[in-house]
């Protein structure tokens, strides 16, 4: 997929000039006016660009805190203009919108998932014509790199020229030690890309504990990202949302102590000893891939066998077998259970794919019954009409 170039600022050109980092912090939920403001006294001390607090928020369930809605703006607001920030919030329809443009809320951004929804996105862009507003576009929950830079189309088109994306990690239903696993290959993706649009990480909602937030904040400045989003509270044991990831103000200090930030220019280049590896590596890809096209000749050799004897594609027992012994077999090398398994998973499914597009023998269904007299207009048939209709 080739790179897209739209009219998109670089970080340079935004009006709050990140030091170092763009470092967006400050707590989940604005929950009072003390409490937003204490957080962003005690956050001045230290290297902020933009005071974050959400005023809606999106819950999974009723009856959890669901912000404080249109007073907090002012106290946040107010905050801001208190501790010498520009501040941000979440938005997720029109009338957040237009309340956040008539508080003089300074960036807005869109929530992981409001992103998932076009229509919803649609609403909010169309709701921002005509106002250049930064706004900052969280990643949708599912892995969907296209749904997300979908997003950042529909916010683009509306007129805004900066935009910067947030990587917050993405909900899977699957047991894992993050709360949203960080699926790194999603946002360096994005930003092979969309190079210039400015990235930032969100490790709160990727960890969703404190324990490994440094970790993560230092694998997304190893990559390049342009900053980060850190949810920081005044007292996160009496935060009303989100309370187990947040920071209190000195500890968001000392994970920025900790965090070291490479530089983006190639100075591999000037070590013969690096340059050495890169061409061993260049081998191997090329050992890999002629590996590669040779385990799939092998597997469409297979296909043509079982299609001409009738036999399914997927043979489950040889296949868990297949998974089990690759994994166990990668361990042994030191490769991670989980990249082994993601990897052959991968394979198979290629392989399964090739398979597929074998045609079946001519006779291959001679035993089986001849198909229902109306099974082949069932498929033809136009869809049944619907007595609902849309209003324009
Ligand atoms: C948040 O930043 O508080 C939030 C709700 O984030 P996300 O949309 O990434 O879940
Ligand atoms: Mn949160």
């Amino acid at each position: 997929m080739k790179q897209r170039t739209l009219a998109i600022e670089r970080l340079r050109d935004w009006p709050v000039r990140p030091s170092n980092r763009f470092l967006v912090a400050g707590p989940c939920s604005v929950e009072s006016k003390a409490q937003v403001l204490q957080s962003a006294l005690d956050l001045a001390a230290y290297d902020v660009t933009v005071l974050r607090g959400g005023i809606w928020k999106p819950r999974t369930h009723p009856g959890s805190f669901e912000g404080v809605g249109i007073p907090g703006l002012a106290w946040l607001k107010r905050a801001g203009i208190e501790a010498g920030l520009p501040v941000t919030t979440e938005v997720a329809n029109p009338c957040h919108v237009q309340e956040c443009l008539k508080a003089g809320i300074d960036i807005l951004w869109i929530g992981a998932r409001t992103t998932t929804n076009p229509f919803a996105v649609q609403e909010i862009a169309d709701a921002l014509r005509g106002v250049n507003i930064p706004v900052m576009v969280k990643n949708p929950m599912n892995a969907d790199l296209e749904l997300w830079i979908g997003a950042i189309e529909r916010i683009h088109n509306a007129g805004i020229t900066k935009i910067m994306a947030v990587h917050r990690g993405f909900s899977i239903y699957r047991p894992s030690s993050y709360r949203n696993p960080p699926l790194w290959r999603i946002p360096i993706e994005l930003r092979r890309r969309m190079p210039q649009l400015p990235l930032i990480c969100d490790p709160s909602h990727i960890c969703g504990s404190r324990a490994r937030l440094t970790a993560i904040a230092q694998e997304a400045m190893d990559f390049l990202f342009d900053g980060l989003m850190i949810e920081v509270h005044c007292a996160p044991a009496m935060a009303r949302s989100d309370a187990a990831q947040q920071l209190t103000p000195t500890q968001y200090g000392k994970l920025l102590r900790r965090l070291h930030y490479p530089s983006a220019a190639d100075g591999t280049r000037r070590s013969s000893a690096v340059r050495a590896l890169r061409k061993e590596i260049d081998a191997i890809d090329d050992d890999l891939i002629a590996l590669l096209a040779r385990r799939m000749e092998c597997a469409t050799k297979i296909g043509s066998w079982k299609r001409n004897h009738n036999v399914s594609l997927l043979q489950l027992e040889r296949w868990e077998h297949v998974l089990h012994d690759r994994v166990q077999r990668s361990v042994k090398r030191r490769l991670s259970a989980s990249f082994a398994h993601e990897l052959f998973e991968r394979i198979h499914e290629e392989a399964l794919a090739v398979q597929e597009q074998i045609p079946a023998a001519t006779d291959r269904n001679a035993d089986a019954p001849a198909p229902a007299d109306n099974a082949a207009d069932e498929l033809e048939s136009p869809a049944p009409a619907t007595t609902l209709s849309c209003r324009n």
